[in-house]
């Protein structure tokens, strides 16, 4: 019989419609042919041309695209999880690139910003012509950034920023930052947005070094020493941690999708090389073993499809809630990393190398689990809707 992909086990295709289908396919034959070339090699060196990259994916119309007006697409939510699915089928460095952008440091001027704000930044955003970055996490503090030290104190008119923030993805090759800071106790003492052009005096964004993980992608700390903003500076719409936890639940949805796309690759390079490799004198495609690991990865990876269209399909009807957003970014990316690696064994020692995508994708999803809420995070969001309890503390 002729083998099925993953995917059309369940023909999962069926359930997306015919526009979000074609993006999809656009997005896909831009990574097979533009991204898929370069992207063991910017791994290896960890050097990407985030710059160069955002202006394609900008004339691709991907940065910003479900959001509406000041250039950007105005697609669906599935669409741009599709889109996110088959970037992070290239890297997930590459969805990164386009997570941040478009659902992290966009979405926060589109959703909290001044008129004026978003026509400055907005439209050079969505063609890729300024790269945005979204400070939140500090040294100190990661899944609880209530406890953030970044300062914002009023000097007349002014706001000056004093803080660090830390593996911020972009940070150093971006033209602005959203910087979350508490202000000073005259100023209300709540959590803050600020629209930062990094030209400011005072900043700066040194670039972390030595990852094994996302290497494709720029991760800096940022330095806010003494940055001082124009009263207008602040993202005026919003205030307290719902701010940035809007955000990220643009940017775990994507996610959600986005995890997948590594799975699938994984799986397609694993069912290609077992139907080639000989062990014991025949294919490792006959062998039981072989087919049973097979058969369990694509099960997780139509479960996990099925659930990603689930939320897009709530999302599109405005009714997506946080908690369902943890059990697919939960689930998605703990069941992505578990058939990178399981794929990586089907491989044997060929696994190891950048010839082929298993260990740079499972290296890349352990950063992806750890990114946007941990997985434990993730199931104590969970947990709290399930029993009303918050564990967090
Ligand atoms: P910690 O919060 O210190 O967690 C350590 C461990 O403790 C984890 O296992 C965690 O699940 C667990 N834990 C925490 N709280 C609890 C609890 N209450 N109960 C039980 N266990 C708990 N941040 C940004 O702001 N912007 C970015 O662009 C950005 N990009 C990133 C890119 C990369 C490659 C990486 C790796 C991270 C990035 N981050 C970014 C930071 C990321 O969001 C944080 O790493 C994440 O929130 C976790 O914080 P932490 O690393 O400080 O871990």
């Amino acid at each position: 019989t002729t083998p099925l992909t993953p995917l059309a086990l369940l023909d999962t295709d069926s359930l997306i419609d015919d526009e979000d289908r074609a993006i999809r396919d656009t997005v896909r034959s831009f990574v097979d042919d533009r991204l898929r070339p370069e992207i063991a090699s910017w791994y290896e060196t960890g050097e990407v041309p985030v710059r160069d990259l955002a202006l394609e994916f900008g004339k691709l119309g991907l940065l910003g695209m479900h959001l509406t007006g000041y250039g950007c697409a105005g697609t669906s939510p599935t669409a741009y999880g599709l889109a996110c699915l088959e970037l992070e089928a290239g890297d997930s460095g590459l969805r990164s690139v386009v997570s941040v952008q478009g659902s992290l440091a966009m979405y926060a001027i589109w959703k909290h910003g001044s008129d004026e704000q978003k026509d400055t930044w907005l439209p050079r955003m969505a063609a890729g012509e300024a790269i945005g970055c979204f400070g939140l996490t500090e040294p100190d503090f990661g899944s609880d950034p209530g406890g953030m030290r970044t300062r914002a104190v009023r000097e007349g008119s002014d706001w000056v920023l004093t803080g660090n923030k830390m593996w911020i993805t972009n940070g150093t090759v971006a033209d602005v930052a959203i910087v979350w800071a508490r202000t000073d106790e005259a100023s209300g003492g709540r959590i803050r947005g600020f629209v930062v052009p990094t030209d400011t005096p005072g900043f700066s964004a040194p670039e972390i070094a030595h990852k094994m993980s996302l290497r494709a992608s720029v991760t800096s700390e940022l330095v806010l020493d003494g940055v001082r903003l124009p009263g207008d500076a602040v993202l005026p719409e919003v205030e307290g941690l719902s701010g940035p936890l809007s955000c990220l639940t643009e940017a775990r949805f994507g996610i959600v999708f986005g995890a997948l796309g590594a799975a699938r690759d994984c799986l397609e390079t694993t069912i290609r090389y077992v139907q080639e490799r000989q062990v014991f004198g025949r294919s490792l495609a006959t062998y039981q073993l072989t087919q049973a690991k097979l058969a369990d990865m694509s099960v997780e990876l139509g479960k996990g499809m099925l659930l990603a269209l689930q939320l897009g399909r709530l999302k599109g009807e405005g009714r997506l809630q946080a908690p369902a957003i943890s059990v697919g970014k939960l689930n998605n990316t703990r069941e992505a990393l578990a058939i990178a690696r399981e794929c990586r064994t089907l491989l044997g020692a060929a696994g190891i190398t950048l010839e082929y995508p298993l260990l740079r994708h499972a290296n890349n999803l352990e950063s992806v689990l750890t990114y946007e809420g941990t997985a434990e995070v993730h199931q104590l969001v969970i947990g709290q809707a399930l029993t009303g309890q918050s564990a967090f503390r």
